[in-house]
């Protein structure tokens, strides 16, 4: 459990997260925004990117921007906010990174592996300690109302067919 000092500083780092998810909506791409943290200083952020480049997770890039920035690829005095349950390749590279701590908004019951089926870090290396659902109501809303944009305005069959895939928890 959070105590209420960790709680605010959860909510303060998590809605810098949400700031980067809706840039990311602001440029067409799905919003998932994430944030490095690093002896209570934001040393990362970064959202999803629309580049050729399937990769382009938010996690993804945010753990780049922090290795790029501290000039090492242990990030084990760090602590990663991410508005939206990690997938696969991102739980990996938070475990790869050697993490600290993880703590996610929305809860992604169709591709999440942290929570879900599959739970990435039941067999990594290394194991970050969790908290999920922090701000989930606002870090579901953006990704919802994103989707539901795309279902009715956009006939970019890429993103309905996401869009018909992505399940959230509520
Ligand atoms: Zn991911």
């Amino acid at each position: 459990m959070l105590n209420v000092r960790d709680k605010n500083s959860a909510s303060h780092f998590m809605t810098l997260a949400l700031k980067e998810a809706k840039k990311a909506e602001a440029r067409e791409a799905v919003p998932v925004g994430a944030v490095v943290v690093r002896n209570g200083e934001a040393i990362s952020a970064a959202g999803n990117e629309t580049l050729d480049d399937p990769t382009a997770h938010a996690e993804i890039l945010a753990i780049r921007g922090a290795c790029l920035y501290l000039k090492t690829p242990v990030l084990c005095d760090c602590d990663i906010y991410v508005t939206l349950e990690p997938c696969a390749m991102c739980a990996q590279a938070i475990s790869l990174a050697r993490i600290r701590r993880l703590y996610f908004g929305a809860y992604d019951i169709k591709y999440g592996a942290v929570e879900q089926k599959l739970r990435v870090f039941d067999f990594a290396l290394w194991k970050p300690e969790i908290v999920g659902g922090i701000l989930e109501t606002p870090c579901a809303r953006v990704l919802q109302d994103f989707f539901e944009k795309k279902r009715t305005g956009e006939k970019d069959a890429k993103t309905i067919c996401l869009a018909k895939e992505f399940v959230l928890r509520r």
